[in-house]
């Protein structure tokens, strides 16, 4: 009997988390309610079309501190996950203030791109525009010393940055130079699971060069990829990080993360999910988008 047993054990095995993905058929985001039941098909995901006209303004949406963003040897590790590209930091880096209930820690940042022409790929919207890239800088509440396990199950656990990246105007090449340098790196993790390391040299504020990042939208959302935990207390600035279009087109494919893994890593506000699950989103989009105030 034992084949029966092994029979019933595979009818009854979930699939797990590591086996979804962006595009094909059998494991797209529209099979990832069934893939992570338990949050991929909430109420609270993330990302989200930010409707700017909505948006309201909250004087508790103080500027940020940031802990050793100027830190030019935080960046530790560049990674090839297979769904992106991860930076990951050095200790001691943290975000504190901007409404949030503690300071937490900055553990690692990582990109979302589309195919660096006719698709763009950032996972948040603002009225509807898609920028070409995202980038999210990933913060765990310094309560958990780093354990992203125990983050993900408090409701506000987590704290994400997201950046939008877009075309600097006019034809600079290699700009900024942080981006220059941050795109090198590419060209060595064209495998999955492969890594190098970062030469000092670089800083978070170099990366994010041209940014006001006291105007931003502030909802509480979700991890945008499984298991879609709803921990995420997102933080999204108005402007944008501009690099030059040699970076982020494919005129020089390698400095372009789609070619290191030939795939596009944004899910579609509201995805290709339910039409239920896309209108009740919307509505408390409109409840929750916060907008700082502009100090008088
Ligand atoms: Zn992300």
């Amino acid at each position: 009997m034992n084949w029966l047993v092994a029979a019933l054990a595979v009818c009854v095995l979930v699939p797990s988390a590591n086996s979804w993905c962006y595009h094909k058929p059998s494991c797209n985001d529209t099979t990832w309610p069934t893939i992570a039941a338990k949050y991929c098909s909430g109420t609270r995901q993330s990302p989200i079309n930010i409707v700017s006209a909505s948006a309201e303004l909250n004087a508790n949406l103080t500027e940020f501190t940031f802990q050793n963003y100027g830190d030019t040897s935080i960046l530790k590790k560049i990674l090839n996950t297979g769904k992106t590209v991860k930076v990951s930091l050095g200790s001691g880096v943290s975000i504190s203030g901007g409404d949030l209930s503690e300071a937490y820690d900055s553990l690692q940042f990582h990109l979302h791109w589309g195919n660096g022409s006719s698709i763009p790929g950032s996972e948040h919207t603002v009225d509807g525009k898609r920028y070409p890239m995202e980038l999210h800088i990933v913060n765990s509440k310094s309560t958990f010393n780093g354990n992203t396990t125990l983050a993900v199950k408090d409701s506000t656990g987590l704290a994400a940055l997201g950046f939008f990246i877009e075309e600097m105007s006019g034809n600079e090449t290699q700009q900024p130079a942080s981006w220059n340098t941050l795109t090198s790196y590419l060209a060595n993790i064209r495998n999955r699971g492969d890594s190098v390391s970062i030469a000092p040299g670089i800083s978070l504020d170099d990366l994010l060069v041209g940014v006001d990042r006291s105007q931003y939208y502030r909802y509480l959302g979700s991890l945008t990829t499984p298991n879609c935990n709803e921990a995420v207390v997102w933080t999204v600035f108005k402007d944008s990080i501009k690099v030059s279009k040699d970076l982020v087109r494919p005129g020089h494919p390698e400095r372009h993360p789609a070619w290191v893994l030939g795939l596009i890593n944004a899910r579609i506000p509201g995805g290709q999910r339910s039409l239920a699950c896309i209108s009740s989103r919307i509505a408390t989009v409109i409840q929750v988008t916060l907008e700082r105030s502009k100090e008088p």
